[in-house]
């Protein structure tokens, strides 16, 4: 079976960071299921797929492939970890991720790669759709002003400059759709464990849910 640890919330929430550390600390296998949805995102600009016509939605999901190995995201082959990011990419992903086409191939590869293996899954539907029977979840929030300054704190590092006010409206924006859709809405699982990461550092973070792991262990 092999243990799994579910990471959701909205988008900012520090979910990708915090999995990706308590993935190497507990030699989990880390899946960023949102690099998953930005890829068949960034194929459909590449490719001019008009997303209202499902019929181009499907071939496209026939035909493309993706991969993922050691933190990097491939397309067809290609690496696109860098153009996955990209404002353009992050302005249609939630529209795409509403697709019910596009999560149901999704979400069976994520089961299929996590298959008998110990994983650690950050999404916004792993609690409540691909993992139901996880054995931690975990639901990360941070008030939008804190979660659209650490973003912009993170394109600072890599030396874009994003202003603070748009990338508040674009979280408020994302997080209203994804958690409004129809198809697996984000939204906290019964059973999850709320972590409000506002007031809270990485290592505070990591460290509440290493505690929460090493019950479940
Ligand atoms: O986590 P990240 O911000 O990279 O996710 C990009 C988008 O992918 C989200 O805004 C959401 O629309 C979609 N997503 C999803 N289900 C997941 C992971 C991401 O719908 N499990």
């Amino acid at each position: 079976m092999g243990f799994k640890v579910a990471v959701d919330g909205p988008a900012g929430s520090g979910k990708s960071t915090i999995a990706k550390i308590l993935g190497e600390n507990y030699n989990l296998t880390y899946l960023d299921t949102g690099a998953m949805y930005r890829m068949i995102a960034y194929k459909s600009i590449k490719d001019k797929v008009n997303l209202d016509e499902i019929s181009e939605v499907v071939e496209l999901l026939e035909k493309v492939t993706i991969d993922m190995k050691d933190n990097k995201f491939f397309t067809d082959g290609v690496d696109v970890s860098q153009e996955i990011r990209t404002p353009e990419v992050t302005s249609i992903v939630s529209k795409v991720a509403a697709i019910r086409e596009v999560r149901v191939k999704l979400v069976d590869l994520q089961r299929e790669i996590s298959r008998g293996k110990d994983v650690i899954l950050d999404g916004r539907d792993i609690g409540t759709v691909v993992f139901t029977n996880a054995d931690l979840k975990i639901f990360l929030v941070a008030s939008p002003e804190e979660r659209a300054n650490r973003r912009v704190i993170d394109f600072k590092n890599k030396g874009i400059e994003e202003k603070f006010e748009d990338v508040l409206s674009e979280i408020i924006k994302r997080d209203n759709f994804d958690s409004n859709r129809k198809e697996s809405p984000l939204k906290k699982a019964m059973d999850a464990i709320e972590i409000d990461t506002s007031f809270m550092n990485i290592e505070e973070v990591v460290r509440a849910i290493s505690v929460l792991i090493e019950k479940k262990k």
